[in-house]
This record gives C-alpha cells, structure tokens and sequence, in this order.
C-alpha cells in the first residue's frame, strides 16, 4: 500500500501488540508513524528469545480472536491469511486436576459434556446453563464493552444496567459456582483470569467473556511462533512508511500550554509529534514519563492506591528428548486452589504449591527445536514484587521445585534431559520491561478499575496523548491490547 504522505506524525512510545497495532491503525490513517522501543527487539511481553537451536515465545501462546489481526493486516493493504500459517488447536488446552483426572478444553460442546458425564455427572446441566450465561456476557463483555473508548462517564451510565442484570457484581469463581459442584469444574471455568492477571475470586464474572471468546473464534497457534505475529506487524508498519526504533527508550513526554508535542529520548534528541500514544504501563507512563506534569486524576496518591496485577515466574527450557503424549497446551493444578490464590493475591506470599501452564510448541511446529528435541516453558502465577521476596534467592529453588513436580506429573526424566534453561521472575519483568511492582499484565482488572474506572485511552491528563496496551481500557491479553488500539479509531482525530 503506498504511504500517504502527510506532515502530521505520531509517535508511539513502546513496541508491544498494543503499540505495534496502534502504528499500523494510525499509519492506515495516513499519519506518518515513528515507534520507538527501548528493548533490542519488538514485540514487548511477545519477545522472542533463541537458545541452544530452540525457539523461545517468551510470552503470549494462545492466539484467540484471530480477526482483530486479520483486520490490521488488510487495513494495511495486505492478506492476513497469506502472510501468516494459523492453525487452529483442538482441544484448545487440557487441564490435568491433582488428582490424576483430565479435561480437554473444545467448542465442542457434545465432546465437552462427555467428559463433564465421566467426571460429575450431576453438573452436565450446569454446563449448558454456564454456556448460556456466558453467552450473555461475551454479547455485551466483548462486543459492547470492549471496543468504545469509555473515556466519558456516560458511557459507564449507559452499560450499568446490563452489568447489574449479569451481575457482575459477582466473581468469576463465583459464578462458576452457581453452575458446577464438583470443584474440578469450578476451577476449569473460572482460572481464565488468570490469563489476564485477574484473581478469579475477585475479578467481575464479565471476564467469564475469555472463555467463551475461545469458542467462539477457537486457540489458535502461528506456525513459526507468535514472534511471526511480531515480525509481521513490523513489516506492516515500514510498509506503510513508518518505522520501528529499536535501542530507544522514550525517557519523557514533552508538553507544550497542557497539549503533548512530542517525546525526549533517553539519550537526550527531541522527537516533534502531532499525535503521542504510549503503549508502557499506563501507571508507569503516567509516573515516569509525566512525571513532572500536575495531574488531575492520575496524581501520586491515586496511582500509589492502584492494584496490579499479579506476576509471573516463567522457565523456558529444551530438552533433548520428545515427550510425545503432552499436549500442546496444559493446565497443570497443583493441591489447591482458592487457598492457592489467596497467597498469590492477598498475602502475596510464595506459597511451596503452584498451579503450572506448560506450554509445548513443538508439538504443533517441530521447528520451534533442533531435530529430535522439544522447546517448552512452564509458567506460575507468582505474587508481584509487593510480596517482597528475594527472587536472587529463590529463583533457582523454585525452578527446581516446578522441574520436579513436572518429573513426577508429565516429563519424566525431565532433569537428566535439559538443554537450553533459562527463566523469568517478577524482578525481571520490572527491569526488562519497566513493569512497576514486577506485575505482568499491569493494573488488575478488577471492576473498579475497568472500562471508565481505567486510564482512558484517550489521556485525561493532556491532550494529544493516547494509551494502548494492557494497562488502559480494555485491559490485558493480545485481543484486549489489540481492541485498545481499535479505540484509537473513534478517539484519535483524523489527519
Ligand atoms: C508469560 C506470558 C504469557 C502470556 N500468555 C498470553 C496468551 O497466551 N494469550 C494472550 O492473549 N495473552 C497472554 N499474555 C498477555 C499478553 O502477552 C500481554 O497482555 C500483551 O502482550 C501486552 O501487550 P502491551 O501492548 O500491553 O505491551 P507490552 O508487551 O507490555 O510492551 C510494552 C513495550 O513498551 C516498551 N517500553 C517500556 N517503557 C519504555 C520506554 N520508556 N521507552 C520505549 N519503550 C518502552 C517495553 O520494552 C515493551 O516492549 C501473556 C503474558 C505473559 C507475560
């Protein structure tokens, strides 16, 4: 598509899903659009990393609503379906319980309540109605909520009686409670919000949406990796004339009579923009790169009463032998649950118990490993640096604690069978991508912080600045980052 040449030019501060797909909607929109990241590579939670002949996906792994990319791919003139190998997993995932027995995760809703028949019999009833609710909520959650700018508190007015009929009010847990007995079940459909750094006990049952969002558009996995989904943005952007500065952290956002004119990099040079979207954490934009600004809704004390999200501690390993029989995608449940997530969420403790996500490429796309090996990682929600625990200390200790439980559960011999090791904890995901408190998906998605509750993608602070990204409106996950950046369509004025 040729670029539309224009003297207007917007800068984008942050190269993730958010800020990528927020550079190819502006850039469609004939802005002249400069990216600047300050890591080596693009991409954000989405990196990828290269070990050993293995292919790391250092974050998201669950593609869902592939029509939020296949739209950014034709608004840049170009074919989603050409450019990138998107196959669809089913089941999506299995979830394996503590005590032995499975559930395989489908849209398929004969195969599920088969399974649902074997495990709690009582609950297959449940089942239809849970499909039914979440139905409802998916109806108004995704297609209503998630995609309006919410940056007036009308907008809020005007959904309040869709969320009390709902009843959102209640948790997501909650609600799974009212459909199923077993506390198998209980679990299987509610964890989603972990997914997004949600406490299921807490999190408004409207993020019950995720699990129907998997059926209704099915998982799907990028041949190659997600990093393709990356690349593939990239090429995007420069094919619409913009670029993508690599090695470039944006250390301010430089304002002129309370309007943003652009942004000062760290090393000092000036960048002039029309348009400024920041796709950091939207507290950390808000405290860092405004820091000097006198803010009305997002001063000190507010920011400093924020609750974020819960974090991650993530081993990323090869091995030097296939394990055929595991699943791409698995959900490992460890002893507990609620108690579990009281440690995770409320006493911010490391508890010695862990619920795993094991994460399997390789059983989709051999090429992710040298010949005969296996790429994997295994992720477990941590607390976030509130929680005070000496990571320098622990990190080798708790990888050796997930490595056996592994051993024992799915990959056995696991240990005599490492190849590339490496791994992420929360101190790592405040110093490689600049997350206050180590939270991996930024500002929790609890009610009082959703949709007009958020930062606004259109900042109430200046004018002329913008936010995308899993700390704004709609929230965390690729399809909430993505939607954030659809936003930007209704608030962001045209060239
Ligand atoms: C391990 C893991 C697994 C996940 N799995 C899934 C999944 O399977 N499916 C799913 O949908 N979601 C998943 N998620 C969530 C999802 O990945 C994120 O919510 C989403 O990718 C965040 O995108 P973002 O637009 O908010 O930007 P981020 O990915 O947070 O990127 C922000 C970028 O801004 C850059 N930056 C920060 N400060 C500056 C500065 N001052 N100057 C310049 N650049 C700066 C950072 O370096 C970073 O590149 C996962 C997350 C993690 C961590």
């Amino acid at each position: 598509m040729a670029h539309k040449q224009c003297s207007k030019h917007a800068v984008v501060i942050g190269s993730g899903f958010g800020g990528l797909a927020a550079a190819v909607r502006l850039g469609a929109r004939g802005y002249r659009v400069s990216v600047f990241e300050a890591l080596d590579s693009p991409g954000g939670k989405a990196t990828v990393e290269t070990m050993d002949g293995h292919v790391f996906d250092m974050g998201p792994t669950i593609i869902t609503a592939p029509f939020l990319f296949e739209e950014l791919w034709s608004l840049a003139g170009r074919s989603f379906n050409e450019e990138i190998d998107l196959v669809s997993l089913d089941p999506f995932y299995r979830i394996q319980f503590h005590d032995g027995s499975v559930l395989d995760c489908s849209a398929d809703a004969a195969f599920m309540r088969a399974q649902i028949q074997q495990l709690a019999p009582a609950d297959v009833a449940g089942y239809d109605r849970f499909l039914e609710k979440s139905r409802a909520i998916f109806e108004i959650g995704f297609e209503e909520l998630a995609h309006r700018s919410f940056d007036k508190f009308a907008h809020m007015v005007k959904v309040v009686p869709d969320l009390v009929r709902l009843r959102s009010e209640q948790s997501v847990y909650k609600m799974a409670s009212r459909f199923f007995s077993d506390e198998r079940l209980r679990i299987a459909f509610s964890f989603h919000p972990l997914l997004i750094g949600g406490n299921p006990l807490s999190t408004t049952s409207i993020y019950s949406l995720i699990a129907f969002l998997e059926r209704q558009w099915g998982v799907h996995f990028v041949m190659g990796g997600t990093g393709r989904l990356v690349q593939g943005l990239v090429d995007l952007i420069t094919s619409q004339g913009g670029a993508v500065h690599l090695n470039s952290p944006v250390a301010s956002i430089d304002t002129v009579a309370g309007r943003a004119s652009g942004v000062t990099l760290a090393d000092g040079s000036r960048v002039q923009a029309d348009v400024v979207v920041s796709n950091v954490d939207s507290i950390a934009t808000y405290e860092s790169l405004l820091g000097d600004l006198n803010k009305r809704r997002w001063h000190k004390r507010r920011v400093q009463r924020a609750q974020l999200s819960m974090s991650l501690f993530v081993w990323y390993f090869g091995t030097d032998r296939q394990y055929e029989d595991v699943p791409h995608h698995l959900m490992l449940m460890g002893p507990r649950y609620t108690g579990l997530l009281q440690d995770i969420f409320k006493h911010r403790q490391l508890a010695s118990d862990f619920s795993l996500y094991l994460h399997r490429p390789t059983a989709t796309d051999t090429s992710l490993a040298p010949p005969g090996r296996e790429t994997f990682y295994v992720l477990s929600p941590v607390p976030n640096l509130l929680g005070n625990v000496d990571w320098m200390q622990q990190a080798e200790r708790y990888r050796q604690a997930i490595c056996t439980r592994l051993q024992e559960a799915v990959l056995p011999d696991l240990e005599a069978h490492l190849t590339a090791s490496f791994v992420m904890t929360p101190q790592d995901f405040a110093s490689r991508y600049g997350a206050p408190q180590g939270a991996a998906f930024g500002l929790a998605p609890e009610f009082w912080q959703s949709a007009w509750f958020r930062p606004h993608n259109r900042s109430e602070e200046i004018e002329g600045l913008y936010l995308v990204g899993a700390g704004t409106h709609p929230g965390a996950g690729v399809p909430g980052v993505l939607s954030s950046a659809r936003v930007l369509d209704e608030v962001v004025d045209n060239v």
